[in-house]
């Protein structure tokens, strides 16, 4: 115990000055709220709460504040998206610190998701000169028609635990290069690691004299985020968490005719074929299922293998599973850092004691490990469940390290397989077979946003469009023309003709 206590008070002091490093007032903090550390399961410090009036008027300072920022011309605006990218860069230890004290990554992955936020502001920055419209030829002589695009107003961003803070940097950087303000509900488990990154985007806002109030972040939990979904001057309600958080929301924001994007849970597969190089798909498949302990959207949580290799893959699975080390996130050497908290280690205990009610068998893993060195704490065996068949308790998504295994004789029954669940985020083929991996990727193959070949679910880059269908809700973010979502398209029709010919032959007056 007096361990433990030992080792949260250094965390605390750790986070403090990390958080002092990147701007943060830390005297100024302090309040009802707790925010505490799945490396001990204890309090690191206390935070203020921001009250219904308090969410109600950063609302209105960010919508009057879009009437400003609105008329910056784009270019200009890249330049805070630019001085921000310079800050992360600076200050990518000092963040990923945070990240791993309050959402338990292991530092390399701490360190991804702060280089992830460095990349998006590159690519921002760029398409803040890039915000293009399509010239149309017109049917009528004389007139031109075009598409123009414009901000579109105050962005809400409610994000979850487990990607504290570059999902919302993602929608940060392209809405600001897009002309519009941003009002940000972190996670109540990642609250730290949104003080810090709001508070270099601050610094960045001062350092290039941009406009105050282009960004506000609310530290509430999801009642406060309710205020946020529900506030028409919120023109696009960005939301990224579990599909019953996005079955709350989404109807909300379709009452008022607000616009949503979507980033819920996925239920990610991979394919393994006979023609696979199975070294490489080992390493795809262990990095997807059990990095983040599990804990991504895009974690690999389903295996569909020929049956041919099934015997000599798992076999290989389960022997890799004994060599990676389970511990402290702050330890280089350990790959496998903590659970969020309790509920999340239940939900994988119940998720396997239901598997094996279906008719599954555990390889490898389930248990709870260093339970009397750490009690506050959730570190756990990362498992690989054999199922007879893709049961229900295989289409739910749990928020941990559990793998299902399952196998296949025909490919197009792998495929139908994959495609057989509610959610359609992301998915993997392993395969040398050319014309299996192009069946994946074609109309008729994977329904998930992201189809890859020989390389795991997860990790995607900041190039390409992030997303996924069905339950996951159909939102896309980051890379590819994702920020035509926080624009508004308006249609120009321009007549320097001198007469005026109808359109469709029309005759009227
Ligand atoms: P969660 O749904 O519990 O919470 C996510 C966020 O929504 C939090 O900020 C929470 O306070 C808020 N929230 C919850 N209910 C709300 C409501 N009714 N109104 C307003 N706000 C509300 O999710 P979590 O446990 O933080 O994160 C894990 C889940 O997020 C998993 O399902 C994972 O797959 C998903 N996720 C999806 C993506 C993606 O891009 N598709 C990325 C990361 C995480």
């Amino acid at each position: 115990m007096t361990e433990t206590l030992t080792q949260t008070s250094e965390i605390a002091t750790m986070v403090r000055s990390s958080l002092e490093a990147c701007g943060v007032n830390i005297d100024a903090l302090g309040g009802a709220h707790e925010a505490s550390s799945p490396l001990t399961g204890e309090v690191l410090m206390t935070l203020p709460v921001n009250s219904a009036e308090d969410i109600h008027t950063m609302i209105g300072q960010a919508h009057e504040a879009f009437k400003t920022w609105r008329d910056v011309p784009a270019p200009v605006r890249g330049n805070l998206v630019k001085r921000w990218g310079e800050l992360l860069t600076e200050h990518k230890e000092d963040l990923a610190r945070i990240v791993t004290a309050e959402a338990g990554k292991i530092q390399s992955e701490a360190l991804g998701e702060v280089q992830e936020m460095i990349d998006i502001c590159d690519f921002a920055v760029g398409l803040s000169r890039q915000l293009y419209g399509k010239t149309m030829p017109s049917e009528r002589p004389g007139h031109r028609l075009m598409e123009t695009w414009h901000p579109l107003g105050v962005v809400g961003v409610i994000s979850a635990f487990n990607f504290p803070v570059a999902v919302y940097s993602w929608n940060t950087a392209l809405a600001l290069v897009c002309g519009d303000t941003i009002v940000w509900k972190p996670s109540g488990m990642t609250m730290l690691s949104a003080l810090a990154a709001d508070a270099l985007l601050g610094r960045a806002a001062k350092d290039v004299g941009a406009p105050e109030n282009l960004h506000k972040l609310v530290l509430a939990d999801h009642t406060g985020g309710q205020l946020i979904v529900d506030d028409p001057r919120v023109a696009l309600l960005s939301a990224t968490g579990s599909v019953r958080m996005g079955q709350e929301i989404a109807p909300r924001v379709a009452q008022r005719f607000g616009r949503a994007l979507l980033e819920l849970g996925g239920n990610n597969a991979a394919i393994v074929t006979p023609s696979a190089d199975l070294d490489l798909a080992l390493r795809g498949i262990v990095f997807s299922a059990v990095g983040t302990a599990g804990q991504r959207c895009t974690s690999m949580r389903r295996l569909i293998v020929h049956e041919s290799i099934a015997e000599d893959l798992t076999a290989k699975l389960v022997s890799a599973y004994a060599t990676l080390r389970i511990g402290t996130p702050l330890d280089d050497e350990n790959l496998i850092g903590p659970l969020i908290n309790k509920a999340s280690f239940e939900g994988m205990q119940n998720a396997i004691k239901s598997a094996q009610d279906q008719g599954g068998t555990v390889l490898c893993g389930g248990g709870r490990v260093n339970a009397d060195g750490e009690p506050g704490a959730y570190y756990v065996e990362p498992a690989i469940v054999r199922m007879p068949s893709q049961s229900d308790v295989v289409k739910d998504e749990t928020f941990a390290p559990l793998l299902y295994v399952m196998t296949y004789t025909d490919f197009d029954d792998a495929v139908a397989l994959q495609n057989d669940v509610p959610q359609g985020l992301s998915s993997a083929v392993f395969t040398n077979d050319h014309a299996e991996a192009e069946r994946f990727m074609s109309a008729s193959g994977s329904d998930c946003g992201i189809a890859n070949v020989n390389i795991g679910t997860s990790g995607a880059e900041i190039g390409g469009a992030f997303g996924g269908e069905k339950e996951t809700g159909g939102g896309r973010e980051s890379g590819a023309d994702s920020w035509k979502t926080y624009m508004r398209q308006a249609t120009n029709t321009v007549n320097f003709s001198g007469q005026l010919p109808l359109a469709q032959g029309v005759k009227f007056l």
